[in-house]
């Protein structure tokens, strides 16, 4: 009868960890599909957005706010304007 009891308990032990196991692979699964789908997301939260240089005042700015004439940076429309 003692036997019976210990091959219940270690049969229920190893489906419970067999469970955790495919769960844990599943979500890393998950997981990596997501980064599959959208590779572009992760790789933007760590890289900082390229800087450039004002040509008139070299304060840098965001390469997407600048302003760009003549294949020169600038930092506003005011600095853009010839004078
Ligand atoms: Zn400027």
């Amino acid at each position: 009868m003692r036997a019976i009891f210990w091959l219940v308990l270690l049969l229920l032990i190893g489906f419970a960890v067999r469970k955790k196991i495919r769960n844990r692979a599943q979500s890393l699964e998950r997981e990596a599909r997501r980064t599959e789908a959208n590779p572009m997301r992760d790789m933007n939260a760590a890289t900082p957005e390229a800087m450039v240089c004002c040509a008139k005042c070299q304060t840098y700015v965001p390469i997407s706010e600048a302003i760009v004439r003549e294949q020169q940076y600038y930092c506003c429309a005011a600095h853009a304007t010839p004078t």
